[in-house]
């Protein structure tokens, strides 16, 4: 087999610049205080094996790829040694993470576009587990994820994300990188691990409070949030009036991309 078909569908789009390629495998950064040697790295996507390539040679890594396209499995297969017992081939946003790694792992990819809010979802979803994420994205996702409060982009992404990683935008890279190239212009983005062990309210009520905020992201959160608030005002046996007391903060007149982390941990406090 010469090369793999791009599929659309798959969010296929190989990357060609050998020298982007090694510059998102560079950006992983292995901590030096890591507990095992070498780090287990899980790649998303490999798809012709650009990034592939460079991670192999890489002594500080333990490498397992899941790719879920048989054509690229195939020719991941016959172009590299050492696939077997790596390579896995299937849907990343179904994979078992907990039964692949028992302990902590870092992801990198250069993600297929439709599905990479899912993956940072479940990124999410493994918090504990995963201290570094590299990823090429869409530059408007790489810019809303990276993004400070009072920004337009602002979003559900960057709360939650920045609720416990630290984003940096690494860089920009142009659409002609890629065959065939994308309409968009692509960004790699680095999340790292903050500190943090725990957010100081109910981390579940917290999810659902950013979601629901930003689900009418241009009015003041009195609106979207009227159903939690009244939700809590029945939990205490509050009188109609004291709803409208409780709504009447002014937190409640703003809009949700004004308020950092910090802010809506304490408006989840708010409503728990
Ligand atoms: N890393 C390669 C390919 C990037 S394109 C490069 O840089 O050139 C995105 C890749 O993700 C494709 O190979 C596609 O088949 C794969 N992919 C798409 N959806 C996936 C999923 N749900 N799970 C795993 N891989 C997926």
């Amino acid at each position: 087999m010469m090369e793999v078909r791009a599929k659309k569908a798959l969010g296929q789009h190989f990357l060609t610049d050998q020298k982007v390629a090694r510059a998102i495998v560079d950006a992983l950064v292995i901590p030096s205080e890591a507990s095992v040697s070498p780090f287990p790295v899980l790649e998303v996507g490999p798809g012709m094996g650009v990034l592939t390539q460079y991670l192999l040679e890489r002594e500080d890594i333990d490498l397992k790829l899941i790719e879920i396209d048989s054509e690229s499995v195939e020719y991941l297969l016959t172009h590299f040694a050492g696939m077997q017992g790596r390579l896995m081939e299937g849907d990343f946003l179904t994979l078992k993470l907990e039964k692949l790694f028992p302990g902590q792992f870092a992801i990198i990819g250069n993600f297929p576009y439709n599905i990479s809010s899912q993956i940072f979802f479940k990124v999410l979803d493994y918090k504990d587990q995963i201290p570094q994420v590299v990823g090429m994205v869409q530059k408007e996702v790489a810019e809303r994820i990276a993004e400070k409060p009072g920004s337009k982009t602002y979003g559900i992404l960057s709360v939650l994300l920045q609720a416990w990683y630290d984003i940096e935008y690494l860089f920009t890279v142009g659409s002609g990188c890629f065959a065939p190239p994308p309409k968009v212009e692509s960004a790699v983005i680095r999340l790292k691990r903050n500190g943090r062990e725990s957010l100081g309210c109910d981390e579940a009520l917290f999810k659902t409070v950013v979601k629901t905020a930003f689900g009418q992201r241009r009015k003041m959160m009195r609106n979207p949030l009227k159903p939690l608030a009244a939700a809590k005002a029945a939990r205490e046996g509050w009188s109609e009036e004291q709803l409208a007391d409780f709504l009447a903060q002014d937190v409640f007149t703003l809009r949700p991309e004004r308020l950092s982390v910090e802010d809506f941990v304490a408006l989840t406090n708010l409503l728990a």
